[in-house]
């Protein structure tokens, strides 16, 4: 399959090629050609699969590979989880499903895609038989950096450094970075909030004198942001995967559509979903759900993306978010892929902050789409209430998509079939959900995890219970513009 840029459809490059290069030479992120069609067979097929099964046939629509290669390296990406399953699903009321996806080592749903991502790099590199070594850049609201540190570790003929903002994520989420191992690591915290990071990250990507002097040294960049569309990929599977698998247990009838509700930030994990759906899958409403950070609601509501807005911290940092990357590959859908608008659209983004979409794109997004936020004091009721009526634990990001999915259903009183992505282990998060679920503060987040542990009887994840006595590594902190000195520093 060929990939297409957002912002110049006539330029195209291999499905690998894409993965390795990141983002397109022209400033736009690579999309599929077209998007191939799954049948009610293949679906059915699926439901019979093994997890990683159905990810090498998945990814076969993508990937011109051997499909036994395609297999081993989802077989081996995806057997560290400490679910056989992989991707289980909970049933919370009748038609009500959770898609957990926080089995991976860092305990959020980036491993999906960071597990298998530097898989799909060395088959690029191996065919592309390039002489340089990827040096891997990444911003961080806290989950992908450690994801992409976990994926990358000791992996042959890659670096990878990460950069996340001083106040912006959890103490969790900042202990599993700084204690991270591997010989080609490097984590640094930068001043500010996520965009503040993602922009000093952007900064260096576009700086043609940087990739000379990194070239200089061996080394061409690449990113394993969610605008990776090795990143997104993989994501597709778990929509095709949950849908089959209950099929399959009889709990949706084949062709029967269902609804999926998403906690969303980059709008990447979302975007999966939207995919899946345009490659077939029966999806009625894609929900997307935000924080107090809203701007995604905003603009569903209006056609107005405005970032020129007051940021909020909350709960749930990882959709600490005001410039949400990947909706450029909505806008290039909804607009029928017409490059030359969306090419506009982001200049003006960068240019004023803010963009128009058309009123009819507007109608037709809202055919697809619902949109809507809660705050922290909402989302903290949520994980109380249903911890409380079903002994079911959400992390807060999860909690932000049953309000939104909750609100919806009342609103619209649909009650078709419903998946609910949970993106996080509650123990990520675990002061805030330990004080939800019984009102208790412990500061500490070993202390905190121990005690979520006795309340609920859920063991502590062993992720988290090694971080314990971990040396901690990294304890560098720059300002957005002074990443460059620390990449060469680091090379
Ligand atoms: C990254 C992340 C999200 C947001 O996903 P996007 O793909 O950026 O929309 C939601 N929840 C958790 C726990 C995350 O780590």
């Amino acid at each position: 399959m060929r990939l297409v840029s957002t912002r110049n459809a006539g330029n195209t490059v291999g499905a690998l090629e894409g993965v390795l290069k990141g983002i397109a030479d022209d400033g736009g992120l690579f999309v599929p050609e077209t998007f191939p069609q799954i049948s009610r067979e293949c679906i059915e097929e699926i439901g019979g699969m093994t997890y990683a099964q159905a990810a090498a046939r998945v990814l076969g629509f993508y990937f011109e590979m051997d499909p036994e290669e395609l297999l081993a390296m989802t077989t081996a990406a995806y057997e560290n989880f400490d679910d056989a399953r992989v991707t289980p699903m909970k049933k919370l009321g009748k038609r009500e499903f959770v898609l957990e996806l926080f089995h991976g080592p860092t305990l959020a749903f980036k491993d999906m895609a960071l597990q298998l991502l530097p898989r799909l790099m060395g088959a690029a590199l191996a065919e592309n038989g390039g002489k340089e070594d990827v040096l891997i850049l990444t911003a961080t609201s806290g989950d992908t950096g450690k994801a992409a540190l976990e994926g990358f570790k000791d992996v042959p003929r890659t670096k990878i450094a990460v950069f996340y903002p001083e106040e912006g994520v959890s103490s969790m989420q900042k202990l599993q970075m700084v204690t991270q191992g591997g010989e080609n690591t490097y984590v640094c915290a930068v001043r500010g909030n996520f965009d503040d990071a993602q922009t000093g990250v952007k900064q260096v990507f576009a700086d043609p004198q940087m990739a000379e002097k990194v070239r200089e040294k061996g080394y061409v960049f690449s990113s394993a942001n969610s605008i990776n569309f090795g990143r997104l990929a993989p994501q597709i599977v778990y929509y095709i995967y949950a849908y089959a698998r209950l099929v399959r247990a009889g709990e949706v009838r084949m062709g029967d559509e269902v609804n999926i509700t998403v906690p969303t930030g980059n709008f990447g994990n979302i975007l999966a979903a939207y995919y899946a759906k345009r490659m077939g899958l029966p999806v009625a409403k894609l929900i997307c759900a935000s924080n107090k950070n809203n701007v995604l609601t905003d603009f569903f509501d209006s056609g107005r993306y405005v970032t020129n807005r007051m940021f909020f911290k909350t709960m749930s940092p990882s959709m600490d978010i005001l410039i949400s990357s990947n909706l450029e590959r909505l806008l290039f859908e909804v607009t029928e892929r017409n490059a030359k608008y969306i090419e506009e659209l982001m200049q003006t983004l960068k240019n004023e902050g803010q963009y128009s979409m058309d009123g009819s794109y507007q109608r037709l997004m809202a055919e697809e789409f619902y949109a809507d936020f809660a705050d922290d004091v909402r989302t903290m009721r949520t994980i109380r209430r249903i911890y409380k009526n079903y002994g079911y634990l959400m992390d807060p990001h999860t909690a932000v998509a049953q309000t939104v999915y909750e609100d919806y259903m009342t609103r619209t009183g649909d009650r078709k079939p419903s998946i609910t992505v949970s993106t996080a282990s509650p123990f990520k998060f675990v002061q805030d959900v330990l004080f939800a679920v019984n009102g208790e503060r412990i500061e500490d987040p070993f202390d905190a995890a121990i005690k979520l542990s006795a309340v609920t009887g859920i063991p502590l994840p062993a992720q988290i219970a090694s971080l314990k006595d971990a040396p901690v590594r990294f304890a560098d902190c720059v300002d957005k513009d002074g990443l460059s000195d620390v990449i060469l520093h680091m090379l």
